[in-house]
C-alpha cells in the first residue's frame, strides 16, 4: 500500500480526533456529527483505502470524475454527496447516481432533479446552499429566497428536504468563522419552524470544522485535512 494512502488513513484518524475534541467542547453528542470526506481530485485507490478504514461517505464536486469513482465502488455502496456547482445538463446524472445534493440553489435545478430522480430509488436528499457572505462570486441562494425554494423541494415527490449548506468566506479567525456559521444556523432555525422537519446543517471544512461544530454543524465536508493540498486549479 502506498505511503499516500497510509498518510490519508492516519489523517482520517486525526480528523476524527479533532471532531471528537470539538464535540466535547461544544457539549454535543458525537453521533450528531457526520464526516463527509471530500474526495474531489483524488484517485479511486485513495477512496477505497479510506473505505476499508471505515469511511463510507464521500463528497464530490466534478461530475465526470465522480461518475468514474461511483462506478468503481459499489460493494459496499458508499453514500455519495454532490457538493459542487450544478449545470442544468448535469442534473440527470446527479439524480441517478448520488444520494445527496448539497449545492441546490435554483428552482429550475429543483424541478429537473425531481423529474430525473429514478422512481425506484429513495428520494434524493437535498440541502439548499445559501450565500451567507453575499459575495457576487460565490454560489448559493440569498436568505430571502429560502422559503420559496424550500417549499419547492417539499412539494417535489422525488426529493427530500434535509437542510442547509454554506461555504462562508475563509478566515483564520475563529470569531469570524463562528459568526458566519451562526448566520446559517439562524436561517436553519427559522426554516425549521416554517418548512421543517430539517436535520442537516452542512458546514465546516478543513480549516474551520471546530467553529462549525460549536455552531451546530451536523455534516462536515473535509478534504485537505485528510488528503493534503489538492494539486489542481479546478477549485
Ligand atoms: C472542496 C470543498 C470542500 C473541502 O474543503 P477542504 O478545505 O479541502 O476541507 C468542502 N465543501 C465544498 C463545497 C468544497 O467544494
Amino acid at each position: 500500500m502506498s505511503s499516500t494512502i497510509e498518510t490519508a488513513k492516519l489523517r482520517l484518524q486525526q480528523a476524527h480526533t479533532r471532531i471528537t475534541a470539538a464535540a466535547e467542547a461544544a457539549g454535543r453528542p458525537l453521533e450528531d456529527i457526520r464526516l463527509i470526506v471530500v474526495s474531489k481530485t483524488r484517485p479511486v485507490a485513495d477512496l477505497l483505502a479510506l473505505q476499508a478504514a471505515g469511511q463510507n461517505c464521500f463528497g464530490e464536486s466534478y461530475l465526470q470524475e465522480a461518475l468514474v469513482k461511483i462506478e468503481a465502488m459499489h460493494n459496499p455502496l458508499p453514500e455519495w454527496h454532490f457538493i459542487g456547482p450544478i449545470q442544468s445538463n448535469k442534473t440527470r446524472a446527479i439524480a441517478e447516481s448520488f444520494g445527496w445534493v448539497h449545492s441546490v440553489s435554483r428552482a429550475s435545478i429543483i424541478k429537473r432533479l425531481n423529474q430525473q430522480r429514478p422512481a425506484h430509488l429513495p428520494p434524493l436528499n437535498i440541502c439548499l446552499q445559501v450565500n451567507i457572505s453575499a459575495e457576487a462570486a460565490k454560489s448559493g441562494c440569498s436568505p430571502q429566497q429560502l422559503p420559496n425554494l424550500a417549499q419547492r423541494v417539499r412539494d417535489a415527490d422525488h426529493l427530500r428536504l434535509r437542510g442547509l449548506m454554506a461555504v462562508p468566506v475563509a478566515s483564520d479567525q475563529i470569531s469570524v468563522q463562528r459568526r458566519s456559521f451562526r448566520q446559517l444556523r439562524e436561517l436553519y432555525d427559522q426554516l425549521q419552524t416554517t418548512h421543517g422537519p430539517l436535520d442537516t446543517l452542512s458546514m465546516g471544512m478543513s480549516n474551520d470544522l471546530e467553529a462549525a461544530i460549536l455552531e451546530g454543524a451536523t455534516h462536515l465536508r473535509i478534504g485537505t485535512a485528510i488528503f493534503g493540498p489538492r494539486h489542481t486549479n479546478q477549485d
